[in-house]
């Protein structure tokens, strides 16, 4: 399974390889040696096109498919899947807003989401709510006008710098689900304060963090998912997460398994070269089997996503097998270099910290399985009738 492009799409996938290469690559280990988020990079990767792939030309963006969004997430995290993770959240938002937000917010909003002057974010996740994202807290209370909001948001992609958030927020505690609502929040704005971005073993280009929200007023306008409607528009938009994110940990273990054999191959030992041992040669075999196959999981996963096809199953096994295997393999790459794989000059420390996070965005990789094993017993459960 491949997943084609179109002439315009493979012009855009080849700026993106360029601006890895030439803006991501070299830069991304000193990001976290100063354990900062790369507000200076995000903005260029906007200004190259990359914050409008999905936003329709006539507003000022590329028009471009899910697919191509998901190509690109893979290349970026070939060299930092943290920075990759940050610029397709804030992809993300401009996408939303392009698809569901009233004519007079594009306008207002886009063009500085489009030039990378305002970094946009998905806050879903609290101190006290993650996986089971129901139990959100944050509350949304409607008053003339519009809505207040109070509550605090945590471990947020881009809360270093993000100024706008689509905030999910529960309107009605006892509705449960069907009370949660989506806003599009501008955190310039007053009652909305930013916590310091959380230190983290790593991965900093993502700019993790939080917000508070003290009686922030959001207008009517900005409501962009209906109490009713917000659970199931969050469920759709994780679904595409994971998609991307199975591509992401494909391009980070693929490139991992490059480095290694390039390095087995170069490194003397015994009489010979670490890369004539079979043992070892055939570690990195499987690993790239298993590349293989995540990636046809993903991919598939894209497709689903892109055509409104069901995504919840597909998404849910590529994201934990893709998940899984960078965990796996990434440590076996640093392995098979010996020590020098620990060096800072090469990706592998700090990418096996991303293969953690990738275990965690969007659903853990124990959500994935819970996804998985609810649909096989509600099938069993049918054939028995
Ligand atoms: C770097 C980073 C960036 C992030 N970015 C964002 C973002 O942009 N927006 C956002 O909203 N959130 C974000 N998150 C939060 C992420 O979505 C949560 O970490 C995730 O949903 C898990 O929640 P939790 O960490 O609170 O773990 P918990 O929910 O506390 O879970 C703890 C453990 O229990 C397991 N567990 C929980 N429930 C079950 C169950 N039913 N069955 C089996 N096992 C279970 C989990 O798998 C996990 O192993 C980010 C997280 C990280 C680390």
């Amino acid at each position: 399974m491949d997943l084609p492009l179109t002439d315009a799409e493979e012009d855009m996938l080849a700026r993106a390889v360029h601006f890895a290469e030439t803006h991501v690559a070299p830069n991304a280990q000193d990001w976290e040696d100063e354990r900062r988020q790369p507000i200076e990079t995000l903005k260029a990767g906007s200004l190259a096109g990359f914050a409008g792939l999905e936003v329709p030309e006539n507003l000022g963006g590329a028009g471009m498919r899910f697919r191509l969004k998901a190509r690109v997430a893979e290349e970026l995290a070939r060299h930092c899947f943290a920075f990759s993770f940050s610029m397709i959240n804030h992809m993300g938002l401009a996408g939303k807003i392009a698809r569901d937000a009233p004519e007079e917010i594009q306008k207002r909003y886009l063009p500085e989401i489009l030039a990378g002057e305002a970094i946009g974010c998905a806050a879903l996740s609290e101190p006290n709510a993650g996986s089971d994202f129901a139990a959100i807290t944050t509350s949304a209370k409607k008053v003339d006008g519009g809505w207040v909001i109070n509550g605090e948001k945590a471990w947020i992609t881009n809360a270093a710098h993000a100024d706008l958030m689509f905030l999910y927020a529960q309107t009605d505690p006892a509705a449960g689900w069907r009370g949660v609502a989506g806003f599009l929040i501008d955190a310039r704005e007053d009652g909305v304060s930013r916590v310091p971005p959380f230190q983290i073993m790593g991965g900093h280009a993502i700019g993790v963090g939080g917000f508070i929200l003290k009686d922030h007023f959001v207008p009517d306008i900005r409501l962009m998912s209906v109490p009713g409607s917000g659970f199931k528009a969050a469920m759709a938009s994780v679904n595409a997460a994971r998609s991307y994110v199975a591509t992401m940990c494909c391009g980070m273990t693929e490139a991992a398994i490059e480095l290694a054999a390039r390095h087995a191959s170069n490194r003397a030992a015994f009489g010979g070269h670490i890369a004539d041992f079979q043992g070892l040669r055939w570690q990195l075999a499987d690993a790239q089997t298993d590349v293989e196959a995540a990636r046809l999981l993903a991919y598939r996963a894209v497709l689903a996503v892109e055509t409104g096809a069901e995504a919840e199953l597909p998404a849910a096994h590529a994201k934990k097998f893709a998940g899984k295997m960078a965990d796996q393999h990434l440590a076996r790459c640093m392995q098979i270099m010996g020590a020098a794989g620990m060096r800072r000059e090469y990706p592998l420390g700090r990418q096996i910290a991303c293969a953690r996070i990738a275990n965690y965005v969007d659903g853990t990789t124990e959500i994935q399985n819970e996804r998985i094993a609810r649909a096989l017993f509600n099938r069993k459960k049918g054939q028995e009738k």
